[in-house]
């Protein structure tokens, strides 16, 4: 979470000053990034959510697809990521860790309160039963609760390593190991959000980063040009550059609580001149120098520092508290000489250091001076330990092998997948997620569906597989890993023809639909009730244009609606992959429309597995457009149509995830099992 009010105040006006630049600029340069600042926000599925507050925990499979997406992205502007992993947590943050797993716990405090409730029932005869509504608000409130796992942490650091990436362990934490890697020279950079970061050291820090018009952009925080004379940046970290720590102490981070007072006027010090400072802020320039009235302009002055801290470090007057005094100084210690893992230039060898110096006359006796309860000591006096943490050969995080963070398993001691295994006894069934219950069963066997089983029907066949002692099925239906089901206004339908299955001969089918002219796609727009604007079609046209559409993956199959307003009518089911623009992730759409000459687009039985899903998305207003393009330009085949619209690499290579339409062809085998069955049946009697 890095240091309060650092972007917007420590560093003056840095963050208007200097501007956004493509990384592209950067091509070349090897850059070391944080994982757990990729790894944090790349667990976005429901299922990885789900995966990863599991009892037993599961690893996070679209996770590391994002990761891999991630790194590609990252690779495409010329950079060289080097991965560093986080090591031991330190004693210093634990106090924000607690603070932070509160948070977490709070998040998933509505999971927690309902589970007790069905803990405390196990053995009632009748089973506790939970409203929609309640499981609902616990599921949501336990996926927020989510977090990546030491199962994913080695998950990524398996697959980086068979890629033969180059990724650094830490001995504690990433950020001083990112720091010690560039002062070694490793490095050319560090990319981290992390104010912390700069504090610490860094010297050239890529921050800010973002995707501007399809370019991905930072800011980098170059400290010789920061420090120089000369510079505009009305920052007080340029007045005092050895004072970096005191300032982020001062100001509260994630070593040191802020203290009460401490906010950004009374460490930096007040504005020049309130007015014009209000003004500029405004016009969002500058907001002009502070005067020399700061906590930290009196630290400056102070002959005796420590003394200062000690007795005025609470807003300029009070003293601090025993534990606030402690905390400053642990923390202080910890910030300036953390032990970072260093490699000796002649011999390879590696060896602890200090990230700075040890002041003069102390600390010659490390763990004395630190007071790490870390296993400092251990791996002091264990060179191959060392070697292994620093070249990642375990995960750093815990210092344990690889193969202690191999997932659950079933009895017979194969890897389980997809909640195979749950632990009733923690997460009892009435409390157990919707999806983790139906790929139980279907695991077992037993056709289940998130949206087309009712939950009792589910818990009643968990519960029956359970009685029996029902073993793994040696043909389990397909795991169902999302929530969006396309079928949910749709049923697949027989019309004895070619599209009775999955088919991939489509353009025919887009020829037979309603001419896809731009006031016909106006009036879906309407109707659609996203007003017509023309960021919209903006958006659209560059989606379809970027080649965000997988053509290879396009397919169509005869279904009838058995939404009310339609039910019966015979229509055509396109499914297709597109790739989402922002977050790169492959979502899976179904555009419905009437199977007949002209036949009209079906707004509301058609979807997609994008957030806006539902409402007519830009995924499938672009497809339309498509459609559009087949229609007018007269293009007869789908190998034409490959050939003309040019798909992203991303969406060729990467394997997109066919489980829906596994699921279908389940759906499908047993539909014609049943009319073989019936034929029989007549026949026979
Ligand atoms: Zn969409």
């Amino acid at each position: 979470m890095g240091i309060n009010d650092f972007w917007t105040d420590a560093l003056g006006d840095w963050m208007s000053v200097c501007k956004h630049e493509k990384l592209s600029n950067y091509a070349g340069q090897r850059i070391a990034i944080d994982l757990s600042i990729i790894i944090n926000k790349s667990l976005r599925t429901d299922i990885d959510r789900l995966s990863a507050t599991c009892n037993p925990t599961y690893k996070c499979k679209d996770l590391l697809q994002n990761i891999i997406v991630e790194h590609e992205v990252l690779t495409k502007t010329g950079i060289l990521p080097v991965y560093v992993y986080d090591g031991m947590s330190p004693e210093e943050k634990k106090k924000e860790k607690e603070r932070r797993r509160a948070l977490l716990e709070k998040a998933g405090d509505k999971y927690i309160e309902l589970r007790q409730q069905a803990i405390d029932n196990i053995n009632a005869v009748e089973p506790i039963q939970f409203s929609a509504e309640q499981l609902k608000e616990a599921t949501e409130s336990r996926m927020k609760s989510g977090k990546p796992t030491p199962n994913d942490q080695t998950n990524i650091l398996q697959w980086m390593k068979k890629q033969g990436l180059e990724c650094y362990g830490s001995l504690l934490e990433a950020d001083q190991q990112m720091v010690a890697l560039e002062q070694d020279g490793i490095v050319d950079g560090i990319m981290s959000e992390d104010g912390d970061t700069i504090a610490n050291g860094g010297k050239v820090v890529y921050c800010k980063l973002s995707r501007k018009g399809g370019y991905l952009t930072c800011k980098v925080f170059k400290r010789d040009d920061f420090m120089k004379d000369c510079n505009t940046y009305n920052s007080k970290l340029c007045t005092y550059p050895e004072l970096m720590v005191d300032v982020a102490l001062l100001l509260g981070n994630d070593y040191m609580s802020r203290i009460r007072n401490n906010g950004p006027v009374m460490v930096l010090g007040k504005y020049a001149n309130n007015e014009a400072a209000e003004e500029s802020r405004r016009r969002g320039n500058t907001r002009g120098r502070r005067q020399e009235d700061g906590l930290i302009d009196r630290l400056a002055n102070a002959d005796d520092k420590v003394t200062f801290i000690n007795t005025l470090g609470n807003n300029g007057k009070r003293a601090l508290t025993e534990q606030q005094r402690t905390q400053y100084w642990e923390a202080r210690k910890y910030m300036l000489h953390a032990p970072v893992i260093r490699k000796n230039r002649d011999t390879n060898e590696l060896y602890i250091g200090p990230l700075n110096d040890l002041p003069a006359g102390d600390g010659t006796d490390w763990i004395a001076y630190l007071g790490s309860s870390c296993g400092l000591e251990l791996v002091m006096s264990d060179d191959n330990l060392l070697n292994d943490i620093y070249n990642c050969n375990i995960l750093p995080l815990t210092r344990k092998p690889f193969d202690c963070y191999d997932g659950p398993h079933n009895e017979d001691g194969t890897n389980a997948e997809w909640f195979q295994v749950l632990d009733f006894n923690k997460d009892p069934i009435p409390i157990q997620p919707t999806l983790c219950l139906v790929n139980w069963c279907r695991a077992r066997g037993v056709d289940v569906h998130p949206t087309r089983s009712s939950r009792e029907y589910i818990e009643q066949c968990t519960r029956n597989c359970i009685r029996v002692n029902k073993p793994l099925s040696d043909d389990p239906l397909t795991p169902i890993t999302g929530a969006h089901d396309g079928y949910r206004l749709i049923k697949n339908r027989i019309a004895r023809n070619d599209r009775d299955t999955w088919n991939n001969n489509f353009v025919e089918q887009m020829h037979n639909i309603k001419t896809m002219n731009d006031k016909v796609l106006k009036h879906y727009l309407d109707s659609g009730n996203r007003a017509d604007r023309p960021s919209l079609h903006e958006r659209v046209k560059r989606l379809v244009e970027s080649g965000s559409y997988s053509i290879k993956s396009i397919s169509c199959r005869n279904v009838e609606s058995i939404d009310e307003d339609t039910n019966g009518s015979k229509c055509i089911l396109f499914r297709f992959d597109c790739l989402s623009s922002r977050t790169k992730v492959i979502h899976q759409v179904y555009a419905v429309f009437e199977d007949k000459k002209d036949g009209e687009y079906m707004i509301k039985l058609s979807s997609c597995s994008c957030k806006k899903g539902q409402y007519f998305c830009s995924h499938l207003i672009g497809f339309l457009h498509i459609i559009g393009i087949v229609q007018t330009h007269k293009i007869n085949s789908e190998k034409e149509l490959e050939r003309l619209y040019p798909t992203k690499p991303e969406l060729i290579y990467k394997e997109p995830i066919r489980i829906e339409l596994n699921i279908l062809k389940d759906m499908h085998r047993r539909e014609e099992a049943q009319s073989k069955r019936q034929s029989k049946r007549q026949r026979t009697s």
